[in-house]
């Protein structure tokens, strides 16, 4: 049996009166919720405010990135042991905007990973593929790559503590969300090579969380599929009533 794991990307969104503004309307959506571990990753400087907004609730604050050093003169990072310091108990790892736009690699993938494992964080590591790979009969084969090249050094117990998410990169942020049974055949490969790696225990554990373009419409036919362990939600976990209603999505359709 999997917990999903719903979680909110905010991105560069939402200043410090903004998140607590969210927290007043979000927690009380989701107090009585059960059976699901739900995230929120806000911008670094408003972590603070996040981890004091739920503190009397079961909901978790996570980063959207780090560095993998412990310190040093690396201006402007961010260290896992700082983020764990604070209360952050989650954080992102090379979501495709942080692989596009800021230099992340399978390689930094890795590392990151091991640093966020060593300051006791939760990763969430971002795998996708990118709208020609798709089209080009790809994905299988650049999803076992990113997997080989990030996270299939992790011993089982490593593996244990952390989840996946599939994101194609043609669904974030474009409306276009993959139908539940491609995001399925994609966690099925995931599975596969994740078992290949690491043993068929750590594979049959391992949450496997969908993202790209998830709404309160579509999650109900996402979270039917056996395969589908939670979702990472961009543009629709900005709204306290849209994401509460993802988060509690209705049991029957599944989990
Ligand atoms: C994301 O940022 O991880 C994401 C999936 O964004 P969106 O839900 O907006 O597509």
């Amino acid at each position: 049996m999997r917990t999903p794991v719903m979680a909110g990307n905010w991105k560069m969104f939402k200043n410090s009166a903004e998140t607590s503004a969210f927290f007043q309307i979000f927690t009380p959506l989701v107090a009585q919720t059960s059976g699901r571990e739900i995230v929120i990753c806000p911008p670094f400087v408003n972590l603070t405010a996040a981890i004091d907004a739920v503190r009397d609730s079961t909901v978790e604050i996570g980063a959207q990135n780090l560095h993998w050093k412990k310190e040093g003169a690396f201006t402007g990072e961010v260290s896992a042991r700082m983020l764990s310091s604070i209360g952050a108990r989650w954080v992102l790892i090379g979501h495709s905007e942080r692989r596009q736009f800021f230099g992340d690699t399978d390689q930094t993938v890795l590392e990151k990973t091991l640093a966020a494992l060593e300051a006791g964080l939760r990763p969430i590591v971002c795998v996708g593929e990118l709208l020609d790979e798709r089209e080009s009969g790809r994905t299988h084969l650049i999803l076992a790559s990113q997997l080989a090249g990030s996270v299939a050094a992790l011993t089982p117990e490593q593996f244990s503590k952390i989840a996946i998410a599939y994101e194609p990169v043609w669904a974030i942020g474009t409306g276009k969300t993959a139908t539940p049974e491609m995001a399925a055949d994609a966690h099925q490969v995931i599975r596969e090579q994740v078992g290949i790696h690491v043993g068929s225990d750590a594979a049959s554990q391992l949450r496997i969380l969908y993202g790209g373009s998830v709404k309160p419409d579509n999650i109900d036919g996402l979270m039917t599929q056996q395969e589908i362990d939670g979702v990472l939600v961009g543009g629709a976990s900005l709204d306290p009533i849209g994401f509460a209603k993802i988060v509690n999505y209705s049991s029957q359709a599944g989990k």
